[in-house]
């Protein structure tokens, strides 16, 4: 018979690590399944900065991993397993797995939502090397230079925004000439003083590969076709993240994006009922905030329910 779990949780980033650590040493053995993205968001960035406790900042990666030997100390597990569905409302709660299939009184979502890159082969080659999605993680690094930020909307505009505080200049790139942006986001960047807008415009490629650093992308004027240089030493995308959860359509309630809409932060629903068991947290459920102390945060309270949901079972 396939054992039943007390507790699996989806997801290794930071909201999946603190759970794992908060369930470990509470006695629950929890099994961490580690999808395509080991280590979540924090793995791809390089210098941490603000995450509470390292005054000379963490890289993302080691601080990842010390997390994960914390969990692993008290008793979590980690498997490199791909969840192609959840059976949420079955008792146990069912997960198909490229590992087989895994039982479990209770799942915790940490599966994150993924940056939207471009889908360039030179773009994925600079990530972590001038190319990044995450404005508040990297631009540090890039004071008094010039750096090009892609998209429409308010991500885009507040990384720009947030980014023009370091660089000398911040490009920033749409491939349209109308604005997802809401108008107050969209006024303030246009008003800004180092922030220039090219519209109709796209990325073909990011120029600087063989130099391991982006000293330019190459675009095309949508309209005319004309291709240009801009010279810039990195390159934000600011295109929206994908929330991790295909394989929980149908059987918990997602917003028009595809995150997970919870109530009091972990608890998840089916047609607006709870779900008895499955608890999400982490930028999986989060579209306001992303960043790795709130996941943390949200884990840490996903941990702390799964604890109280197996104890009022008498576990
Ligand atoms: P978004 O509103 O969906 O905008 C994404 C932008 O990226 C669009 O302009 C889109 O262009 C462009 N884009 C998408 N794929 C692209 C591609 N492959 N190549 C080039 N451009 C591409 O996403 P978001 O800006 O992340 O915002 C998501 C939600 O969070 C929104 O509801 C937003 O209001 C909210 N948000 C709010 C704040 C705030 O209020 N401070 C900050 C950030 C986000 P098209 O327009 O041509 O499709």
């Amino acid at each position: 018979m396939t054992e039943i779990r007390d507790t699996v949780i989806l997801g290794s980033g930071c909201a999946g690590l603190t759970a794992a650590l908060y369930t470990a040493r509470a006695g629950m053995k929890p099994l961490v399944l580690e999808g395509h993205e080991p280590g979540g968001q924090l793995s791809i960035t390089t210098l941490v900065e603000n995450f509470p406790g390292w005054p000379e900042g963490i890289q993302g990666p080691e601080l990842i991993e010390n997390m994960k030997k914390q969990a692993a100390r008290f008793g979590a597990t980690y498997e490199h397993a791909l969840v192609s569905h959840v059976d949420a409302a079955a008792h146990p709660i069912r997960l198909h797995t490229s590992i087989g299939e895994i039982h479990t009184r209770t799942l915790i979502v940490a599966s994150g939502a993924s940056a939207r890159w471009l889908g360039l082969p030179s773009e994925q080659a600079l990530i972590g090397h001038g190319v990044s999605s995450c404005a508040t993680c990297d631009g540090f690094f890039f004071r008094d230079k010039e750096i090009a930020v892609v998209g429409g909307g308010d991500s885009a505009m507040e990384e720009a925004i947030f980014l023009s505080r370091f660089a000398s200049k911040v490009t920033l790139l749409h491939r349209r000439d109308a604005f997802r942006a809401s108008k107050i986001m969209l006024e303030r960047a246009v008003a800004h003083p180092k922030i220039e807008f090219r519209s109709n415009t796209v990325v073909e490629e990011v120029l600087g590969v063989d130099e391991k650093e982006v000293n330019g992308l190459l675009l095309r004027d949508v309209r005319t076709g004309e291709r240009t240089v801009l010279p810039v030493s990195a390159l934000f995308l600011g295109i929206g993240h994908v929330p991790n959860t295909k394989m929980l359509a149908g059987e918990i309630d997602l917003d028009d994006e595809g995150y997970i809409k919870t109530t009091n932060n972990v608890f998840t629903a089916r047609g607006g009922v709870i779900v008895p068991g499955v608890f999400a947290c982490g930028d999986v459920q989060d579209r306001r905030y992303r960043q790795a102390i709130t996941a943390a945060g949200s884990g840490c309270m996903a941990a702390l329910e799964v604890e109280k949901y197996l104890e009022e079972r008498g576990r």
